[in-house]
């Protein structure tokens, strides 16, 4: 990820914490960065793709309420250099 995306998800963080909602912190799998999500709701779980915006490492983020489980796909890990 270049240097402009990455600073555009962090401002883009930054707008949504300054409204208020709700967000989750969790480390990349990969580089351990400290890396910010969106909190669903209570009862809901979002799975999906995610790319760390540190190392570019693709992995699939589990949140749910409380907190945010990440896993790297075994097909993706062997894909990296
Ligand atoms: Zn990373």
């Amino acid at each position: 990820m270049n240097t402009e995306l990455k600073a555009q998800c962090q401002q883009h963080f930054t707008r949504l914490a300054k409204r208020g909602v709700p967000l989750l912190t969790f480390d990349c799998p990969s580089c351990n960065t400290q890396l910010l999500t969106t909190r669903p709701g209570i009862d809901q779980v979002w799975d999906t793709l995610s790319t760390c915006w540190h190392c570019d490492c693709a992995f699939l983020k589990i949140t749910d309420h409380y907190e945010v489980r990440t896993q790297i796909p075994p097909h993706l890990s062997n894909a990296k250099q």
